[in-house]
């Protein structure tokens, strides 16, 4: 009887550990299943990111060593495209310093904005 006891004991563990197993087993399972889907997500989520812009594609010599009115100093910028305000001409650009990412107007026929008069 008392032998019976004890298997009983030991048969009821061995049926608490594999439970124990079997739902560690699932729990890592859903995480497996979260992590990559997580993954995906942030992955797609990062091309879409470092996608370009429409408007920021580079054209040809889009990007050129400017002075930025921002940095005050010599900084390439990216041509982002051209406006036409009241019939005049105006390029967009952008200051590549990424503390700066400055977005202004110039002539086309002066690219450079002429530092301020020493
Ligand atoms: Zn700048």
């Amino acid at each position: 009887m008392t032998e019976s006891h004890v298997e009983a004991m030991v048969k009821a563990r061995i049926a608490r550990v594999a439970a124990e197993q079997e739902r560690k087993r699932l729990e890592r399972q859903e995480f497996a299943a979260a992590r990559s889907a997580g993954l995906a997500r942030r992955h797609a989520q990062k091309l879409r990111r470092q996608a370009p812009t429409p408007k920021e594609i580079p054209m040809p010599a889009a990007l050129r060593p400017v002075h930025c009115p921002a940095c005050r100093r010599e900084r390439p910028a990216r041509l982002t495209g051209t406006v036409t305000i009241n019939g005049t001409r105006y390029e967009a650009l952008r200051c590549l310093d990424s503390a700066c990412g400055l977005l202004w107007l110039t002539r086309p026929e002066q690219p450079r904005t002429a530092p301020a008069a020493a």
